[in-house]
């Protein structure tokens, strides 16, 4: 256990670094391509992996966005933009994310998701029960007159799972898990000037090792051998895998889809298309 946390502080302390990093590249005018991959390239530089594909996700696209391989989306003047960026070592992810209204200082959505956010953190220790983080952060944000997105949560990390137990929603609920000491908390806010619902949309681009399966392609068998040694079983995207061409990696991923060998993680919109803000911290509880 200890030597897991070791590889907690390790990402945590390159997930700081590219943080900073990456707040200056969001800016007007820029290719969100280029910005994940500049990011992507300074992670693996620190001596990390990425977690997952960074995430881009503009206005009323809540969560899981991560740019195609020949994406043309470019930002533009009030873009609220969210990046939501995980750093690994040895398969221990640190989960952060921050959102930046392109051409503005701030805006009051970001502004009530990081509000939220402190208050919960300001709780957070051994002990704390799920419903007492959310209802605080449900509060904070209907105070400054806004919704939460109620189908989306904070959660547990562990080594080699992104989201695992317990799921801390933004909105009130009787769920009596307490933190415990030693384990890995994600807690983000996710604030919308919406109805605070996210339905699926598309095209989905973030994939997720599930488990082996037979499949008949090679090209397929060869996603499923990448996903288990370079990627650890954690999110990744077309972009990654270089060595198959993208119609091969189309056909592969849908065989590897059907037979139940990867999941699929399509972007998340607000139904309401309202706009949608998130601020996210990962914490070791003790
Ligand atoms: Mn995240
Ligand atoms: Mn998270």
């Amino acid at each position: 256990m200890e030597e897991l946390l070791e590889h907690f502080k390790k990402a945590e302390k390159i997930s700081t670094e590219v943080i900073q990093f990456a707040k200056p590249l969001i800016k007007q005018d820029t290719k969100i391509l280029d910005i994940a991959e500049t990011i992507e390239n300074k992670i693996r530089e620190l001596g990390g992996k990425p977690a997952w594909p960074v995430n881009i996700s503009i206005n009323d696209i809540a969560a899981h966005y991560t740019p195609e391989i020949n994406d043309t989306i470019v930002l533009k003047e009030g873009d609220l933009v969210k990046v939501d960026i995980g750093v690994q070592v040895n398969g221990c992810p640190w989960d952060r994310a921050f959102t930046i209204c392109i051409g503005k200082k701030s805006h009051p959505l970001i502004d009530a998701s990081s509000k939220a956010l402190d208050e919960a953190l300001k709780i957070m220790k051994a002990g704390t029960k799920v419903y007492e983080i959310s209802e605080i952060v449900e509060t904070t944000v209907n105070n400054l007159g806004f919704n939460v997105v109620r189908n989306l949560s904070g959660h547990g990390i562990e080594q080699y799972h992104q989201h695992a137990h317990p799921m801390i929603p933004n909105s009130k609920n009787t769920i009596q898990d307490e933190l415990e000491s030693g384990k890995v908390y994600a807690m983000e806010v996710f604030t919308t000037n919406g109805s605070g619902v996210v339905i699926e949309s598309s095209p989905t681009g973030i994939f997720k090792y599930h488990g082996d399966k037979p499949v008949r392609l090679w090209e397929a068998r060869k996603i499923l051998e990448i996903t288990k040694n370079e990627f650890d079983q954690l999110p990744f995207c077309k972009r990654w895998i270089k060595t198959i061409t993208p119609l091969k990696l189309d056909i592969a991923l849908r065989q590897l889809i059907e037979a139940g060998a990867i999941e699929t993680y399509p972007p998340l919109k607000e139904q309401s298309n309202g706009l949608v803000a998130q601020t996210e911290e990962t914490v070791i509880i003790g």
